[in-house]
């Protein structure tokens, strides 16, 4: 068994229930849902000039192998409108692989951990409430040190 850190994003039409649905997709062709964090809203990280985001992040007992669980993201992310337009651009539905087990990846269609979750806010803070003490495994520090250190200064409020 495979334990995955996901992080959730929407920041186009209903947020909240197209994270909810992602939710119920992977739980059916992923694996288990075993941890969520609340919601959380942030302004657009990045193409700054867009609709707030609503991000969560997620933990997935899974047998899925990390390609798979791509395969398995992309086509949910597609049934929930997703959209490839711009990049960093508005979207219904994101859903980015953060940790597998505490595997390295780096190829061409995927690299864990994430290259970014040190450097962004809306994705530590949710992480911090279901995983504070997991260790990155290049970084050699937990995420509760990843949040302290991060220097990302938008805002991120936890909303339920
Ligand atoms: P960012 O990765 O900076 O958050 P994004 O989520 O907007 O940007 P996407 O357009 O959703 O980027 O994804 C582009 C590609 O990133 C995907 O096609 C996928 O192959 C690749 N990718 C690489 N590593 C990962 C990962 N850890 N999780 C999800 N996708 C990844
Ligand atoms: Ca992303
Ligand atoms: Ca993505």
């Amino acid at each position: 068994m495979n334990i995955a850190y996901l992080s959730l994003g929407s920041n186009e039409g209903n947020r909240q229930s197209w994270m909810e649905q992602a939710i119920d997709s992977l739980s059916v062709h992923a694996g288990n849902v075993f941890a969520r964090s609340a919601f959380y809203e942030t302004k657009a990280w990045g193409l700054t000039d867009q609709p707030d985001f609503l991000n969560m992040c997620i933990a997935l007992e899974t047998m899925l192998s990390p390609v798979d669980l791509l395969t398995v993201i992309q086509n949910t992310e597609l049934q929930l409108g997703r959209t490839r337009t711009i990049k960093w651009g508005p979207r219904t539905l994101d859903v980015d692989i953060l940790f597998f087990n505490n595997e390295i990846i780096q190829s061409e269609a995927l690299i864990v951990p994430h290259p970014f979750v040190q450097d962004r806010r809306f994705v530590l803070m949710p992480l911090a409430e279901i995983a504070s003490g997991l260790v990155h495994p290049i970084m050699k520090k937990t995420v509760a040190q990843l949040l302290d250190e991060c220097p990302d200064g938008l805002e991120v409020k936890r909303i339920s």
